[in-house]
């Protein structure tokens, strides 16, 4: 492309900018932010084989994915507008109308809701059993219909464990997907395991500072091409401005887990010694031990209704923990979990879900532990 700028009026000029270049070998030490929806291409190149349009590739958001699947152990990996986006395009590229998935009833509620509810629709058909009772796993394959086993681990809101080694096996032995929503345990746990598809949001602990909304798909080669052409169909694709702040919030990433589990821990202690506080969930169980290094930041416990009208109640009694949705982030929020997580249940999927009129899922962030537990203590009084 030839510019010849000198015979452009104003307007032209203006809209076509002038272009700084750098010398080559004078690089930036932090990539820029390529904000460019398109590209000019290099004639001797393949259209596609190049950046062309960032609905389906940018650089930005390329070196997120490059970095992502790098500390994940995955061979490729893919960001995309939402950790919902990332499941829901998952689910759909890999069922179709006849199938049958098998999922966890302690998922994320949006996770049981699309499986549930909107996979029907397309006559996906599924079963939802129990994390903590596997038992009923392998009866519940329909063969040759059975597609897609899905779970959680820690689930949300009320951190179950799963045996991913278990599931794993059953779904090898007869031929099934295996899909996992880490989210939880964030991006560096798990990476031993052998599940087909590991989605993460990275609204959480990955970007880690409250200001993204955005998710990501990891795997082989193969299913994550699949899974990236549904993606791109449904226009799904993550805004390089987003791709930047995560990149950038990843640097602490290792910091900021290990230093919220750690506080975490210290507010489980004070917890579980509490008498105003009936029960106290976080990973600490032989399987959870086996699986995880670190248990995270995130607990949900239950208050005794002397303390408030309800758990919502609750909530806003805390100062400096805050009522808001959302965890993994540098500041600490509290979530009333039935009415954030469970009106889809019935009673007593609630009941053996744990999810009260007085239940609360803790996230816990950067703050000092003393001024937490101190906040929790005048709100429990
Ligand atoms: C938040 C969350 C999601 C959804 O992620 P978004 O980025 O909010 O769309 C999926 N799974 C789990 C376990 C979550 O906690």
């Amino acid at each position: 492309m030839q510019k010849n700028r000198t015979d452009w009026n104003v307007n032209t000029k203006l809209n076509h900018p002038v272009e700084v270049k750098i010398t080559e070998g004078n690089r930036p030490l932090i990539q820029p932010i390529y904000l460019s929806a398109k590209y000019y291409p290099n004639e001797a190149v393949p259209y596609f084989d190049q950046f062309m349009y960032s609905r389906v590739s940018n650089p930005t958001t390329r070196q997120l994915e490059l970095t992502l699947a790098e500390i994940q152990k995955r061979e490729e990996c893919m960001v995309v507008g939402s950790g919902v986006a990332a499941l829901t395009g998952t689910f759909l590229a890999l069922l179709k109308t006849g199938d049958h998935v098998i999922s966890f009833k302690e998922s994320y509620r949006p996770s049981r809701v699309f499986i549930r509810d909107y996979l029907s629709k397309y006559q996906i058909t599924s079963t939802f059993l129990s994390l903590s009772d596997l038992s009923q796993l392998e009866s519940s394959i329909v063969p040759g219909k059975t597609k897609l086993i899905h779970f959680e681990s820690p689930s949300n809101p009320n951190l179950e464990i799963a045996d991913i080694e278990k599931i794993i096996t059953v779904a090898r032995k007869h031929g099934i997907l295996v899909s996992m929503d880490g989210t939880f345990a964030g991006l560096h746990q798990h990476t031993q395991f052998d599940v087909d598809i590991m989605i993460h949001s990275l609204t959480k602990f990955g970007n880690g500072h409250g200001d993204v909304i955005a998710g990501c798909i990891a795997g082989k080669m193969s299913v994550i091409k699949t899974i990236r052409d549904m993606c791109l169909q449904l226009g799904a694709a993550l805004e390089p401005q987003a791709a930047y702040l995560i990149q950038r919030g990843l640097k602490t990433y290792m910091l900021r887990y290990t230093h919220q589990t750690a506080t975490a821990e210290k507010i489980v202690k004070f917890l579980k010694s509490h008498p105003k506080v009936k029960w106290v969930r976080y990973p600490n169980s032989e399987l959870a031990k086996k699986q995880m290094k670190d248990m995270g930041s995130t607990i949900s416990f239950e208050v005794d209704p002397s303390v408030a009208k309800s758990a919502d109640n609750f909530c806003h009694k805390l100062k400096l923990i805050q009522l808001a949705a959302s965890l993994g982030s540098t500041e600490s929020v509290i979530a009333p979990t039935l009415a954030f997580f469970g009106l889809d249940l019935s009673q007593e999927e609630r009941d053996s879900m744990l999810l009260t009129p007085y239940s609360v899922r803790l996230s816990v962030g950067l703050e000092d532990a003393e001024d937490l537990i101190k906040d929790l203590e005048t709100a429990l009084t």
